[in-house]
């Protein structure tokens, strides 16, 4: 997509209700990973900008925003979801030139953000308090109040999903959001505001403030006028953020990385598996938090599943995000850099298949063909860390414990699937596996909207989806009435 085809300037902040450059008009350059040509400049918001963001979310929570009914809330998140869905084509193309996805990732994603504008909108009068029983002469009750002022930072892999589902709820609950999108993928953000402005969201109540992680991002962190921050990215900016956090005493949600497995029983319905298998190992080319990068198989099934996977391996093909093929390019140079130097450090791993990259695919964008390992030993550096490309490793195991152990044994907790026919074997495996969410005979990447999601160890804390982003975008209140 051409930038001049885009309704709203990506050189502009949204603060307040107005679009507006960055203070000092600053930029930075926005790049097309297809391709690795620059398209254009988007805003370098900084420091100032945040302030003024921050005040703007503040008079909002003070203000029209502050005043509204949890129904008339949900009213305009559910019609914010329409205009997106209704706009869903768009999005996906704005998208799929800003992070390289092909063209129906994006598309989902569009309409995953509906989704949840629309869950969240539903829910918006549906978050209730408790009467508690107490002494006699006494009513006790309990209130879910907003926090205020959120601050939302969010990495560039899933830009729509991530503001759908953490926006969202901050919104449903009341709370003045200020938005800090990656500096490598901030369009839809920009566009979701105008959206969110067009379907009658009060000034203020949403502002976005592009810009770098150290600048604009630390800014928000640090920022005293912010209630609750909640932050998707790596583990170490997550620290940052965490520390920023507790300087000020504020809660703090971390949505971090992950090493997720999928582990496969000799019981298991292979066919049914297959796709989730791969899938989850190259979605979004394997820049996927919950990416499946780890598949556990029992020994006795390990070849000819591995046979199996690397067939379709095979026949992946990865070319420029509008040719809307199976895996698109990584975001930037130095993430194809990070995914190589991983692949250099495979030794003497088996590469038991690896995709093609088509013929036309331009020579500058930032294409690695998915690659499957097998002979990973669990302690292997490709089997421990993130390598957030479409890098799998397969490793065998042979029985329960041993899978548990493996699936267990990584820093990470974030998803984690089992397959089996054995339903007593589902159970026992969904309660020992360390991780937020696991699937049985599937594989969600995350899961829909209405699913609590979020890590254990280095994955991060706090959950967003679902109900309980509602109870952590907001505080609970005890009221205690003596009336004798
Ligand atoms: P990143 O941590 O580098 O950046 C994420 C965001 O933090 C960006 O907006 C960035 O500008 C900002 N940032 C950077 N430095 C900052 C600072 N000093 N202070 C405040 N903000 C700062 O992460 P990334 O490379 O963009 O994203 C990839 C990581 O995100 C992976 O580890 C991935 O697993 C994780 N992730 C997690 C989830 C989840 O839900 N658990 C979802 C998507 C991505």
């Amino acid at each position: 997509m051409a930038l001049d085809k885009l309704w709203f300037d990506p050189e502009q902040l949204f603060i307040g209700g107005r679009w507006q450059p960055p203070e000092g008009r600053a930029t930075l350059p926005l790049e097309d990973p297809s391709s690795g040509s620059g398209i254009g400049a988007i805003a370098r918001g900084g420091a100032a900008d945040i302030d003024a963001a921050v005040a703007a979310a503040r008079a909002a929570r003070d203000g029209d925003w502050g005043r509204m009914t949890a129904t008339e809330r949900g009213r305009i998140l559910s019609r914010i979801g329409q205009l997106v869905a209704a706009r869903a084509d768009t999005l996906a193309e704005i998208e799929a030139t800003d992070v390289g996805k092909p063209l129906k990732q994006a598309r989902a994603d569009a309409l995953a953000l509906a989704r949840y504008m629309e869950f969240y909108g539903g829910a918006a009068d549906k978050v209730m308090g408790e009467t508690i029983p107490y002494l006699d002469g006494y009513t006790v009750y309990t209130l879910r109040e907003p926090h205020g002022v959120t601050g939302h930072i969010v990495p560039w892999n899933y830009p729509m999903q991530i503001i759908g589902r953490s926006v969202g709820a901050a919104l449903a609950m009341g709370n003045a959001c200020v938005l800090k999108p990656a500096e490598e993928a901030c369009l839809t953000a920009l566009a979701f505001a105008h959206i969110a402005a067009e379907a009658g969201l009060p000034t203020g109540a949403l502002n976005v403030v592009p810009g770098l992680g150290e600048e604009a991002g630390a800014a928000l962190a640090g920022h005293p006028g912010v209630d609750h921050l909640s932050f998707t990215g790596s583990v170490g900016v997550g620290a940052l953020v965490q520390t920023a956090a507790a300087r000020n005493i504020v809660p703090v949600t971390l949505e971090l990385g992950g090493k997720s497995p999928q582990l496969v029983f000799a019981d298991a319905d292979l066919d049914a598996a297959l796709p989730f298998l791969v899938n989850a190992g190259i979605q979004n080319a394997g820049q996927t938090c919950s990416a499946a990068s780890r598949i556990l198989v029992e020994r006795r099934i390990h070849d000819a599943l591995l046979s199996r996977m690397a067939d379709r391996y095979r026949a992946l093909r990865t070319g420029p995000a509008v040719a809307d093929l199976d895996v698109g390019p990584l975001i930037s140079a130095r993430q194809k850099q990070i995914v190589e130097g991983y692949l250099d450090r495979a030794g003497d791993l088996t590469e038991a298949a690896r995709g093609e990259i088509v013929g036309n695919a331009p020579g500058g964008g930032h294409y690695v063909a998915p690659v499957l390992l097998a002979g990973v030993t669990p302690g292997h550096v490709l089997a421990r860390e993130e390598i957030f490309g479409p890098v799998q490793c397969v490793i065998p195991f042979d029985d329960e414990d041993e899978a548990v152990a493996i699936a267990n044994g990584t820093d990470y907790g974030l998803v984690a699937s089992v397959w089996s026919r054995d339903g007593g074997r589902q159970m026992r495996l969904a309660k020992r596996l360390r991780a937020g969410q696991v699937f049985v005979n599937n594989y969600g990447a995350g899961g829909g909207a209405e699913l609590p999601f979020g890590g254990v160890g280095k994955s991060g804390h706090g959950r967003e989806k679902g109900f309980e982003a509602l109870y952590g975008f907001s505080a609970l209140k005890t009221v205690a009435a003596h009336h004798g």
